[in-house]
C-alpha cells in the first residue's frame, strides 16, 4: 500500500506565518477510481496568494481549510489511471498541490508538452505566474511600442516575465525594483533598461532617477509605497495593471492607501485590478506567444528550487521573504 505525505494548515497565521502552523502528515494514497488518475507530483508551487487564503475571510477565493490538505498548483506524471482521457506517463498540471502524491478527476488536470519546456516551467514562464504576466502587461495595461514601463517585484516569478514582455513588445523603457543588489543585477542581463533595490531609499526617488521622464505602465506586484511612487511618476493616460501587493500580506492592519490617489483624477490614469482565472480564454494565445519566445530564446526564466516536501513550508515562508529569483518551487521525488 502507498502511502505519501501533504502540508496540512493547522492554525491561521497571525502576521508572518510560523512553521508550527503547519504540519506534513504521511496518509494513505488510494488507487484512482473511475474517471480519476493518480499523479506522482515532481514540482510544487508556493505562491505568495496562498498566504492571503490561511486567513478566514473570503476573497477571490475561499479560505483553506484546517487540518487538510491545502491546494496549489503542481506538476507530475500519471502512474495509474482510471480514465481513458490520461494515459500512465503522461505529464499533467493540476491544483492539487502541497503534496506528493494526487488522486483527482482526469478532468482538473491538463497534459503538458514537455518537449517545448522541461515540466517546472509548467508552474512558471508557461504556467500561471507567466500567463499572470503575459495578461498583466498585454490586456490589462494595453502596453503600447515606444512606452516607458515599471514593474515592482521584478526578479521574481510574475515580474521577471512581464518586465521581458514589455521589452518584446517594443517598450522604449523597462525599469524594475527588487530587493537586493544581486536581484538588480540580474535585471540588467534579463534586459531592463534600469533597475534598482528599494531598500536604497524612498521608491519615489529612486523611480524618478530611473525614469526621469515618467511611465506609462506600472505593473504593480507590491502595492504600498510602490503604488504610491508609481500614481506620482505616471504620464497622461498613464495605465497600472494591479497584479498584488505583496507588501502588505503579512500585515496585520490595514495598508494605508496610495495618499496621491487623487492624481488619478488629472492624469487621467487607468488602475485596474485583476485575477488571472478571470483570464481563462486568453490561455492559448499566452502558451502560443510565450513557447514561441522561448524557443527563440527571445524569454528568459530562472527557478529557486528547494528539495523535498519537508521544505515546502520553508520554501513558502522563504518566497514571502524574497528568498527567491525567479519561480519558487519545491521538487518532489516520491517513489514511483
Ligand atoms: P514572486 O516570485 O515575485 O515572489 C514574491 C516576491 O515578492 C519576493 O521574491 C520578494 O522579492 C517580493 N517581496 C516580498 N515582500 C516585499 C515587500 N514588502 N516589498 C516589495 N517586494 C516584496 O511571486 P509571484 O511572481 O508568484 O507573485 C508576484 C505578485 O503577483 C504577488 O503580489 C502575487 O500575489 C501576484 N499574483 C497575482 C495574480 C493575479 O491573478 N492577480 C496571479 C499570480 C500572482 P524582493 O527580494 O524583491 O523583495
Amino acid at each position: 500500500d502507498r502511502t505519501g505525505r501533504q502540508v496540512h494548515l493547522v492554525s491561521r497565521p497571525d502576521g508572518w506565518p510560523r512553521p508550527s502552523d503547519f504540519a506534513l502528515v504521511k496518509v494513505d494514497v488510494p488507487e484512482p477510481a473511475d474517471g480519476q488518475v493518480l499523479v506522482r507530483n515532481r514540482f510544487l508551487s508556493v505562491d505568495p496568494y496562498m498566504r492571503p487564503k490561511m486567513n478566514d475571510v473570503r476573497s477571490y477565493t475561499p479560505p483553506y481549510e484546517l487540518n487538510a490538505p491545502m491546494d496549489g498548483p503542481a506538476v507530475g506524471e500519471v502512474i495509474a489511471s482510471g480514465s481513458p482521457e490520461r494515459a500512465v506517463g503522461e505529464v499533467v498540471v493540476h491544483q492539487a498541490g502541497w503534496r506528493e502524491y494526487a488522486v483527482l478527476d482526469a478532468a482538473r488536470t491538463r497534459p503538458v508538452d514537455v518537449t517545448v519546456a522541461p515540466a517546472s516551467a509548467y508552474l512558471g514562464v508557461l504556467g500561471l505566474t507567466g500567463f499572470t504576466a503575459w495578461v498583466g502587461m498585454v490586456d490589462i495595461a494595453a502596453q503600447q511600442a515606444g512606452e516607458t514601463v515599471f514593474v515592482s517585484g521584478a526578479a521574481g516569478a510574475v515580474g521577471s516575465v512581464a518586465g521581458q514582455i514589455a521589452k518584446l513588445r517594443g517598450a522604449a523603457r523597462v525599469v524594475g525594483s527588487a530587493g537586493s543588489a544581486a536581484k538588480v543585477a540580474r535585471l540588467h542581463e534579463l534586459g531592463f533598461d534600469a533597475a534598482f533595490d528599494y531598500h536604497d531609499g524612498p521608491v519615489r526617488r529612486r523611480l524618478a532617477e530611473a525614469a526621469p521622464d515618467g511611465i506609462d505602465v506600472y505593473f504593480d506586484n507590491v502595492g504600498g509605497e510602490h503604488l504610491e511612487a508609481a500614481i506620482a511618476a505616471m504620464k497622461p493616460f498613464g495605465r497600472v495593471a494591479m497584479c498584488g501587493s505583496i507588501s502588505s500580506y503579512n500585515a496585520t492592519e490595514p495598508p494605508p492607501g496610495p495618499r496621491n490617489l487623487a492624481l488619478a483624477v488629472g492624469k487621467q490614469l487607468t488602475l485596474r485590478g485583476f485575477i488571472i482565472g478571470s483570464h481563462r480564454h486568453r490561455h492559448d494565445e499566452f502558451v502560443a506567444q510565450v513557447a514561441g519566445w522561448l524557443r527563440e530564446g527571445a524569454i528568459r526564466y530562472e527557478e529557486t528550487v528547494l528539495d523535498g516536501i519537508e521544505n515546502m513550508v520553508e520554501a513558502f515562508l522563504g518566497v514571502l521573504r524574497g528568498d527567491n529569483t525567479g519561480k519558487m518551487l519545491v521538487r518532489s521525488t516520491p517513489p514511483a
